[in-house]
C-alpha cells in the first residue's frame, strides 16, 4: 500500500502538523526519508531516542526479549521490570518504583500519590498541588492542568481543582502561596517544552526547604531532563537537591513507551493494592529495553561524553551567532539545549525549524521563541558538525528572507 504525507490529512485526527517528509529508517544520529533523502537528527524523537535510532544493544534486547516473552499484565512480575527497578533504585534516592508507559502517566501516579499521602497523613485540606507557570507534565487532563499553558488545558470542561500556578524562579511568590493545604510541588528541575529554561540552584535549593517546611513533597518532572541529558543520570544530582518523587519517562525506553515513578518506602506505602494501576505498565517487552537503555547510558563514558558534545555544539553556535546575529542566548545543559532567538526573530522558531529540515537537518522548537535539540547522548561529532553547517544553511537563507515563511 502506498502511503505518503497527504495520507496524514486523509485518515489521521487532526491534532498533530508533522513535516513535510515522512522518515522510513535511522541509524545512529542519521535518518532517510521515503525518497532516501538523508537528515541528521538533532530532535532524536523530542528527547527520546537517547542512544540514536536501531542502536545495537537496544535492538538486540527487544529481539531477544521479544522470542522469549511480551506481556503478562501486573497480575504476574517479570524478571525485566525487577532488574530494571533493582537498577534505578541502586543508582537514585529511591527505594521503590511504579512503571508506566509515559511521562504524563507517570505524572499522574505522582500526582495521585501525593494526593493519598497527604490525605492519609494529613487529612483532606491538604490538597494543593503547586506548579509552575511554562511547565510541562503531560496530556492527561490532571497532568495538563497541572502544566503551566492555561491554553493546552482550557476548553474541555471542568478542570481537576486545588491546582495553583507560581511563576519560575520566583521563591517570595512560592512561599507566599505555601501553606498547610499545600500537598505537593511539582516541577521540572530544568524546564523543556518551556522554552529551555535553567532554574538558578538557590531556587531549587529553596523549593525543597518550603516544602520541609510546609510537610509537602516535591515532586520532580525528570521526563525530558533524566536520563544522562543533563550528563548526570538525573538532574537532581547536579543540582544536589532530592525530591521525594522523580518522574521519567522519553530516554527511558530510548524510543519504545515507557514510564516510571520513583520514590521512598514511606510515601510508596500510601499506594496500596488496588489503589493505581496500569495494564501495560512495567512490561517485559518495555522493560528489558529500558535495561538495555539504562545499561549503557550510566556509564562514565557516555555520561562523561555529554559536557564534551555540549561545548562542540555552543562553540559552533556561537560561531554561527557571531556572523548572522539571530539568538539572543544559547542555553540548556548537555544534550538539551535552547537556541533563544532575539528581539528581531521573535515568534519565528518554526521557521528556523522548518528552514533546518529544508536543508537536511531534523530538530525541535520549545515555544514560539526557541529552537531546540534534544539528540542522542552518543551522536558523532562529525555529526554534530555536518548538522550545524545545515542548521547554518538554513539560517543563512532565512535571514536573507524579508518576509516569514510560515505563520
Ligand atoms: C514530554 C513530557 C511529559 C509528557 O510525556 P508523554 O510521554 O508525552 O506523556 C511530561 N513532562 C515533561 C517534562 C515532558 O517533557
Amino acid at each position: 500500500m502506498q502511503v505518503t504525507r497527504d495520507t496524514f490529512n486523509d485518515v489521521m485526527v487532526p491534532n498533530y502538523n508533522p513535516a513535510d517528509m515522512v522518515p522510513v529508517r535511522g541509524e545512529g544520529s542519521r535518518v532517510w526519508d521515503q525518497h532516501d533523502n538523508e537528515f541528521i537528527d538533532f530532535a532524536g524523537g523530542i528527547a527520546v531516542n537517547v542512544l540514536g535510532h536501531c542502536h545495537p544493544a537496544l535492538t538486540q534486547a527487544l529481539i531477544s526479549q521479544g522470542n522469549k516473552l511480551w506481556h503478562l499484565s501486573n497480575v504476574f512480575t517479570n524478571e525485566p521490570a525487577l532488574r530494571l527497578a533493582k537498577k534505578l533504585t541502586d543508582a537514585t534516592f529511591a527505594d521503590k518504583v511504579y512503571f508506566a508507559n509515559s511521562g504524563a502517566e507517570a505524572n499522574e501516579a505522582a500526582l495521585k500519590l501525593a494526593r493519598r499521602f497527604a490525605l492519609e497523613m494529613h487529612g483532606t485540606q491538604r490538597s494543593e498541588i503547586i506548579a509552575f507557570k511554562q511547565g510541562f507534565h503531560g496530556r492527561t487532563f490532571f497532568t495538563v492542568t497541572v502544566g503551566g499553558q492555561p491554553a493546552y488545558s482550557d476548553g474541555f470542561g471542568p478542570k481537576p481543582g486545588d491546582i495553583l500556578h507560581c511563576e519560575f524562579g520566583n521563591l517570595d511568590m512560592l512561599a507566599s502561596m505555601m501553606s498547610d493545604k499545600t500537598c505537593a510541588i511539582m516541577m521540572e528541575p530544568l524546564q523543556g517544552e518551556g522554552g529551555i529554561i535553567v532554574p538558578d540552584p538557590a531556587f531549587v535549593k529553596g523549593v525543597r526547604e518550603l516544602c520541609d517546611k510546609h510537610h509537602a513533597l516535591l515532586i520532580f518532572d525528570e521526563v525530558q531532563s533524566g536520563m544522562g541529558r543533563t550528563g548526570k543520570l538525573f538532574e537532581y544530582m547536579n543540582l544536589g537537591v532530592r525530591p521525594d518523587i522523580l518522574t521519567t519517562a522519553k530516554s527511558l525506553g530510548g524510543g519504545f513507551p515507557i514510564g516510571a515513578m520513583l520514590t521512598t518506602a514511606a510515601i510508596a506505602e500510601h499506594l496500596k493494592p488496588g489503589t493505581h494501576g496500569s495494564t501495560y505498565g512495567g512490561n517485559p517487552l518495555a522493560c528489558a529495553v529500558a535495561e538495555a537503555v539504562f545499561d549503557v547510558v550510566n556509564t562514565p563514558q557516555v555520561l562523561d561524553g555529554v559536557a564534551h558534545k555540549e561545548a562542540l555544539f555552543r562553540e559552533h553556535l556561537n560561531r554561527i551567532n557571531a556572523k548572522y546575529h539571530v539568538f539572543e542566548e544559547i542555553r540548556g545543559k548537555g544534550m538539551l539545549l535552547g537556541c533563544a532567538l532575539n528581539e528581531q526573530y521573535k515568534g519565528r522558531a518554526k521557521d528556523f525549524m522548518v528552514a533546518a529540515t529544508n536543508e537536511g537537518l531534523m530538530c525541535l522548537v520549545a515555544g514560539m521563541n526557541v529552537v531546540r535539540f534534544a539528540p542522542s547522548l552518543v551522536i558523532p561529532d562529525k555529526d554534530i558538525i555536518e548538522g550545524l553547517e545545515k542548521f547554518e544553511r538554513g539560517i543563512a537563507g532565512l535571514v536573507a528572507q524579508p518576509v516569514a515563511l510560515t505563520k
